[in-house]
């Protein structure tokens, strides 16, 4: 009688999956959202960012930096979103680094906006 009962909970192999879907779904609806609210089209050529465009670089309370790379013309622009007043500023960034490395250098120094601000006023020179 017992073992009818445990067989039937063994039964549950499908929620893990369904829970880590669950776990991506809310990065792409983060990305979805900031797309929606930062920037949907990129600056130079129009073209329409993805959420595979978009790379959130550096999250904290009070704000998110977020990396936008345009998969047409290849220009980058970085934004800085902060939820608690909803302001964002948002700057391109005229580089020859790849998105990657851009992350890699913000989240290296673990920089600021305005630091961010400053390098590219530098690369302006
Ligand atoms: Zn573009």
């Amino acid at each position: 009688m017992g073992s009818k009962i445990s067989k039937k909970t063994k039964s549950t192999k499908n929620s893990k999956s369904i829970f880590l879907k669950k776990k991506n779904s809310d990065t792409e609806s983060k990305k979805e959202f900031f797309i929606e609210s930062v920037s949907k089209f990129c600056d130079r050529c129009g073209t329409p960012y993805s959420t595979s465009d978009v790379h959130i670089v550096q999250e904290t309370s009070s704000s998110t930096i977020i990396h936008f790379s345009c998969s047409n013309c290849l220009s980058n622009h970085i934004a800085n979103f902060v939820p608690a007043i909803g302001t964002v500023s948002r700057m391109p960034i005229n580089t020859d680094l790849t998105s990657d490395e851009i992350v890699g250098f913000i989240r290296s120094g673990k920089v600021s906006t305005d630091d961010v601000l400053d390098v590219y006023d530098r690369l302006n020179d």
